[in-house]
């Protein structure tokens, strides 16, 4: 993926002065439902239309999109509204019959790109193709798997390519209905700066409420667009229906969200630092998360040591943690003096959390 310029192009010919925004329902429905959000969405922000129209669902006997016949109604609110259109495709199959029917951007789903044969199948029935396409990540927290996608449909001659962060599957139930692990994304923009980055909070969330702050985020982190589920009737959807908002909630979203635009050097400078801070708020976040899980693992040693009537401090095995930490610190270049002090802290809030277990 040498010439990077290349790969930004796509975006800038889209002239815009916000980020792009894809919108539409999570599948198309009938040509009615179709049509009217088109017709909803075309005088907001969002200049592509999106529509499922094969549907991947985790378990048969849901709805699985309506085929290749929604293909006619994307057509026609090409036709009415001037939108582009927005597809997944899952194989070669799909690929054939979406070029055929003129889609601008097919995108690959989180289920497909976790899997190298069905990339290369698809890639080599794009190959060539001047249509725009997206991969999102893969359903598990893999970002080699990410970009082994984007390298097979880059070495297919795809040059319109973009990544879209959807979140990441997890056995843990967690507030998020994928985790968004930002960590992974922002490792992809700092190793492709110019590959077009865009969320979709709808997949993250898996939930009205939170979707505008999940927005916020990945603009103040210089995502490039969002991708967001909306539908006239989100409770009445017929698949992700939790997850839609209204194009009138899509409109008002785009006007709160902050917007942050370069137009000189200093912008530059408060871009670039909040690009930044906006990554330490991430880092920060898995710290308290991690030191949470901590404590929750020390207050079950607690319940045993209780039931065997063991005492709190074991200092041969505390003394081997500070050994081994300040090595692996070391490794990372923090020094013994600030490893010291912070493990005594947690080791603190643990016997602190143990007392109260073994005195309850
Ligand atoms: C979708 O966009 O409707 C979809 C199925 O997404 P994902 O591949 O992220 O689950
Ligand atoms: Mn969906």
């Amino acid at each position: 993926m040498e010439n990077k310029k290349e790969l930004r192009t796509w975006l800038d010919d889209f002239k815009l002065n916000h980020p792009l925004v894809i919108a539409g329902p999570c599948s198309a429905e009938t040509e009615e439902q179709v049509l009217k959000i088109a017709h909803e969405l075309k005088d907001t922000d969002a200049t592509v239309l999106r529509a499922g129209i094969w549907k991947p669902r985790t378990r048969p006997g849901n709805f699985e999109g309506v085929g290749a016949l929604g293909l006619k109604w994307l057509q026609k609110a090409k036709e009415e509204t001037g939108m582009l259109i927005a597809t997944e495709v899952a194989n070669k199959d799909h690929v054939k019959l979406a070029l055929e029917h003129d889609v601008d951007i097919l995108w690959i789903g989180a289920r497909t790109t976790v899997s190298p044969f069905i990339i290369q199948e698809i890639a080599d029935a794009l190959n060539g193709t001047d249509k725009i396409v997206l991969v999102k990540n893969p359903v598990n927290p893999d970002l080699p798997l990410w970009l082994g996608a984007i390298e097979r449909l880059y070495t297919a001659n795809i040059k319109k390519l973009g990544v879209i962060h959807r979140g990441f599957s997890t056995y843990e139930k967690t507030r998020y209905r994928n985790n968004p692990e930002w960590q992974i994304p922002i490792e992809l923009q700092n190793r492709f700066p110019d590959l077009p980055l865009i969320c979709d909070p709808s997949h993250i969330a898996g939930r009205r409420d939170i979707i505008f702050d999940i927005c916020q985020t990945a603009l103040d982190l210089n995502f490039d667009g969002l991708m967001v589920e909306t539908h006239y009737d989100p409770d009445n959807a017929w698949s992700d229906a939790k997850q839609q908002i209204t194009p009138t909630s899509l409109i008002q979203m785009m006007v709160d969200l902050k917007v942050r635009k370069a137009t000189d050097t200093e912008a530059d400078y408060r871009n670039a630092l909040n690009t930044l801070r906006t990554q330490i708020d991430v880092v920060d976040h898995q710290l308290i998360d991690l030191l949470g899980k901590r404590m929750k693992i020390a207050d079950n040693i607690g319940e045993l040591k209780k039931e065997k009537n063991v005492a709190i401090l074991q200092t041969k095995r505390w003394n081997e943690i500070l050994g081994k930490m300040i090595l692996e610190g070391e490794e990372r270049g923090l020094s013994e003096e600030f490893i010291l002090k912070m493990f005594k802290a947690i080791h603190q809030e643990s016997i602190n959390h143990q007392e109260k277990i073994i005195n309850s």
